[in-house]
């Protein structure tokens, strides 16, 4: 927090140039911005006026609209009200926007093993971490145990692929 993060986007690259792949994505960003509000209001799903309101409050403060994230609705408790807050793409990078008090807090997923901050999807993409400095990866709010169960897979997966591939060569 505070320091200028180099994003090293593990899923790819975002610049000024927009690729053709990028279009359909686009176009859900024009659609959110356009219901931004509405949507966040029927996230909420409350007939709370105070809410509703903090809600608009939010939306108008912020100028990036949020993107819809692909992963879906993802949640967890406000630390300030203990209230939910929904996570956001802001221009930033992910937030949690909390419904009731309008705490904005920097999304933050940390690699269990190396005990450094994961950089996260660019806007838009899947809910999908990557550590910058070992293979692992992981969505928001996962336990240590599910992303050290992800990795043990990955490299049994890897370790399955060489040996058919030695037993094919072997055959061969
Ligand atoms: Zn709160
Ligand atoms: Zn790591």
């Amino acid at each position: 927090m505070g320091t200028a993060l180099t994003h090293k986007w593990c899923v790819g690259p975002i610049n000024g140039a927009v690729d053709d792949s990028l279009l359909p994505a686009m176009n859900d960003f024009a659609d959110e911005a356009r219901s931004r509000v509405a949507h966040l209001l029927r996230m909420a799903n409350t007939s709370d006026h105070q809410v509703r309101a903090r809600l608009i409050e939010y939306a108008d403060r912020t100028p990036e609209p949020p993107i819809m994230d692909q992963a879906g609705i993802v949640t967890t408790g406000c630390p300030r009200c203990r209230g939910t807050a929904w996570r956001r793409q802001d221009a930033e990078g992910p937030v949690w926007v909390c419904g009731s008090c309008g705490h904005v807090a920097e999304v933050t997923v940390r690699c269990p093993h190396c005990g450094v901050d994961m950089e996260p999807p660019p806007p838009g993409a899947p809910d999908r971490w990557c550590c910058p400095t070992c293979p692992r990866t992981a969505a928001t709010g996962e336990r240590a145990r599910d992303i050290e169960e992800r990795e043990r897979r990955r490299l049994r997966a890897v370790a399955l692929l060489g040996k058919a591939v030695a037993r094919s060569r072997a055959e061969g």
